[in-house]
């Protein structure tokens, strides 16, 4: 491959990643400062029930609007903290930003669970039942605490986590197990899991956005006897999501969609049984303001009458 690319190839390649690396190291002091200067903020997305189309909880993300290169990817930034191990303070400054929303939200009589992404890193702190302690117990009072973790970071240490999100849950706080489908769940450890959901990963999505049974002209090959690879990886992304939704409920579990882009999708997915749905069909992350404004008539606890 390097061969292939001619022309003092393998100089370049360690140039460039040379340069990677320093880009990575600036980022990761960048955003050490960046969790005190305030250039970390919170994205709320909503959590639809697909029966009633309510919001049934808010997703916070994580933003860095970095003052030079603008806004950086989540994912990057992330990767960034785990490695350079600034995750716990961003955690914790994350955990403090959904709080006080959360505050917010409830003294407006707004019903508004809110679910915290939690690393692998950081699932075993001790700091993290304190917060989760301390999150429920506030004056003014929040609403509910939700997590987050992926099925990764669960089934690791599979024993120590089951232990740690019992305690959690003992707390009060609700457990997703995110990116599901992307790891390797072992079934005996998932049963014993004490968490409330599991969030089907964007990517099993992607492929229904087209209906299988219907044919896509455009995409026909006559090579692949008519049938274009793309069209055989939709049906069995649409087969894999029904076998997750059926799992999910075997095991007693609200079944929760992410990355839903479309009307048909999520026809679809209520067709299916799924629970809950999430993506840019039902809203995008967006600022705690602008989300308050459509959670009102939804939430809004009734008003006494005059
Ligand atoms: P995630 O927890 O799986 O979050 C869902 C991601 O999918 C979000 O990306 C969201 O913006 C995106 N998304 C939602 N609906 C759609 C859709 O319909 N289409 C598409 N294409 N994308 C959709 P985002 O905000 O960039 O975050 C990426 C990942 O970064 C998150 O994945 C999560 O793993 C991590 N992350 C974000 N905030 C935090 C945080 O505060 N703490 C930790 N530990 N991780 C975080
Ligand atoms: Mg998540
Ligand atoms: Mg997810
Ligand atoms: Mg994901």
């Amino acid at each position: 491959y390097l061969a292939k690319s001619g022309g003092g190839g393998i100089a370049r390649y360690h140039a460039e990643h040379d340069r990677a690396r320093l880009h990575r190291l600036e980022l990761a002091d960048d955003l050490r400062a960046a969790v005190d200067a305030a250039q970390l903020y919170l994205n709320y997305q909503p959590v639809i029930d697909l029966r009633t189309g309510d919001v049934d909880h808010v997703e916070a993300l994580c933003r860095w609007q970095h003052p030079r290169r603008g806004n950086v990817s989540a994912q990057t930034f992330i990767d960034i903290a785990e490695q350079a191990g600034l995750i716990g303070d961003l955690t914790r400054h994350v955990l403090v930003l959904a709080h006080q929303q959360s505050q917010a939200w409830r003294s407006a009589g707004l019903h508004v669970p809110i679910a915290v992404n939690i690393s692998a890193t950081t699932l075993h702190d001790a700091e993290l039942l304190q917060a989760a302690y301390d999150w429920h117990h506030s004056d003014p009072p929040a609403g509910p605490l939700e997590i987050e973790v992926t099925e990764s970071a669960v089934m690791t240490h599979p024993a120590l986590a089951i232990e740690q999100l019992q305690r959690l849950t003992n707390l009060g706080v609700r457990v997703s197990i995110d990116d599901f489908g992307t790891g390797y769940s072992s079934l005996a450890h998932l049963r014993d899991m004490p968490v409330h959901a599991v969030k089907i990963d964007r990517s099993f999505l992607v492929g229904t956005h087209q209906d299988p049974s219907v044919e896509h002209p455009a995409e026909r090959s006559v090579e692949h006897g008519g049938q274009h690879p793309g069209d055989r990886r939709r049906q069995r992304d649409h087969a894999l999501v029904e076998s997750i939704i059926q799992l999910g409920h075997t095991l007693d579990l609200t079944v929760i969609a992410e990355g839903v882009e479309n009307a048909q999708t999520a026809q679809r997915l209520r067709e299916l049984g799924c629970d809950e749905a999430q993506g840019f069909h039902f809203g995008r992350p967006q600022l705690a303001q602008q989300l308050t404004a459509a959670l009102r008539p939804l939430r809004a606890e009734p008003t006494p009458p005059a």
